[in-house]
């Protein structure tokens, strides 16, 4: 069998810890044999990110806006205790953070769904996609206690040293304070690479904050989402027959819990942070959500939600087989081929990737799985937890099939 041929290389990023060793094994398992993969090769392990004081990672970002399309590995944080245990120079920031600082943009984050693990909400029939705005808001605050009574203002120095001011608030007596930001540039990115993805995914775009309460701030988000909106996509949209609409936090929710899925909901940064979490747990495992990055210049990166299973990996170590779902990882991998061959023109890509997928979904629905769908699981079929190598050796045979 020929191998499907790649003109443009991924970037690929490798990681640490149980997904490093998946990693390769996807490699070798499912994509090498089938594919004459070309990838530009950074390693963001954490001792090649010591060993070039994290260089490796802006390299890493730098080549993704170079060739537009990369796949990451999940990578390690480093904390006090890693610090230790890698024996770093410095807490090197988190590879994430870095890579959204040069690349900017909205991070995508959907659920695979498989028959036999039901989501919770038990109407919910296809995926919801959260796509969290990552900058600003009270992840870059200031904040303030003030000890006794006294006046807080709200002070804006423009340029030619001219000020505007305004209370906040007379406190009587000790209480909180907090000031927040964001930039017309950043939600201008945020709203272009929602609708940018509505139309890639052709579903409809749903956009909610509190613009009744928060009448300047929450406002001025909604306003520019419709402003870029009327401007540069609503032709596109009703060309693709889908839907963009604005509505209430408080509203989302509740029409989110009632709906049967199927569509992007943007989040300002807090929301998405919250809201991402209680959409995954209620559609089942963190091991089978996806992740992707899109920046306003149209460059993709793909990723696992999760982390590196630093648990599994200790046992790993031990010499123990571990059950570690390799299914986000693998759709990381799809996504990216996916958007490769696309914008490539190479039909055979996209095609690859729809195959590999179904080929892991069928293996799942089929039986086969991992412990931790295992303990979710409700299908028909009986079903019996393998390691990880035996679900790749699985999926590799439904593939070749
Ligand atoms: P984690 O790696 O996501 O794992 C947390 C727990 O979730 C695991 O112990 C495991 O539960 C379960 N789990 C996650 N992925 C799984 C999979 N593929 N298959 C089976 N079970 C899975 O989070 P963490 O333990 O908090 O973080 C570990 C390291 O990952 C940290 O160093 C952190 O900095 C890093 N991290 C990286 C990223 C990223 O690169 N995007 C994201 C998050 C965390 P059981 O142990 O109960 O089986
Ligand atoms: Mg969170």
């Amino acid at each position: 069998m020929d191998k499907i041929p790649m003109k443009t290389p991924l970037v690929e990023m490798d990681g640490d810890e149980m997904t490093r060793v998946l990693w390769a094994e996807i490699k070798k398992e499912l994509l090498e044999p089938f594919i004459d993969l070309k990838t530009e090769y950074y390693d963001l392990g954490l001792p090649q990110r010591e060993k070039t004081h994290d260089q490796v990672t802006v390299d890493a970002a730098q080549a993704t806006r170079k060739y537009g399309v990369a796949v990451k590995c999940a990578t390690i944080t480093p904390n006090a205790q890693r610090v230790e245990e890698y024996k770093l120079t410095q807490m090197w920031k988190s590879p994430n953070a870095t890579i959204r600082a040069i690349l900017d943009g909205t991070v995508f984050r959907t659920p695979i769904m498989v028959q036999g693990v039901n989501p919770v909400v038990k109407n919910w029939k296809k995926p919801i996609t959260i796509a969290r705005h990552a900058y600003g808001d009270i992840y870059k605050a200031t904040e303030f206690q003030p000890k006794g009574p006294g006046k807080a203002e709200l002070v804006f120095t423009d340029e030619t040293g001219a000020e505007t001011r305004q209370t906040i608030f007379d406190f009587q007596g000790p209480g909180v304070l907090q000031g927040m930001y964001n930039t017309d540039a950043s939600i201008s990115s945020f709203a272009r690479s929602c609708f940018q993805y509505a139309l890639d995914a052709g579903q409809d775009l749903w956009f909610a904050a509190k613009d009744t309460i928060s009448k300047q701030y929450d406002h001025h988000f909604k306003d520019v989402f419709q402003e870029i909106f009327d401007a540069e996509y609503a032709k596109k949209f009703k060309k693709a027959r889908i839907e963009y609409f604005y509505t209430l936090i408080d509203d989302a929710v509740a029409r989110v819990i009632r709906s049967e899925g199927g569509f992007i909901w943007a989040c300002k940064n807090y929301d998405g942070d919250v809201m991402s979490d209680m959409v995954s747990t209620a559609f089942g495992s963190l091991a089978m959500m996806t992740s992707v990055l899109v920046s306003p210049e149209g460059n993709y990166e793909y990723e696992a939600a999760h982390g590196t299973v630093t648990r599994h990996y200790y046992k790993y170590l031990k010499g123990q087989e571990t059950s570690t779902n390799p299914m986000a990882t693998i759709f990381a991998w799809t996504g990216a081929l996916r958007k490769r061959g696309e914008l490539d023109g190479i039909q055979e890509l996209p095609a690859f990737a729809d195959r590999l997928e179904k080929a892991c979904i069928d293996t799942i629905e089929g039986g086969t799985m991992t412990q931790d769908l295992y303990g979710l699981w409700e299908g028909d079929v009986p079903a019996r937890a393998v390691t990880s190598t035996e679900f790749l050796k699985a999926v590799r045979q439904k593939l070749e099939e």
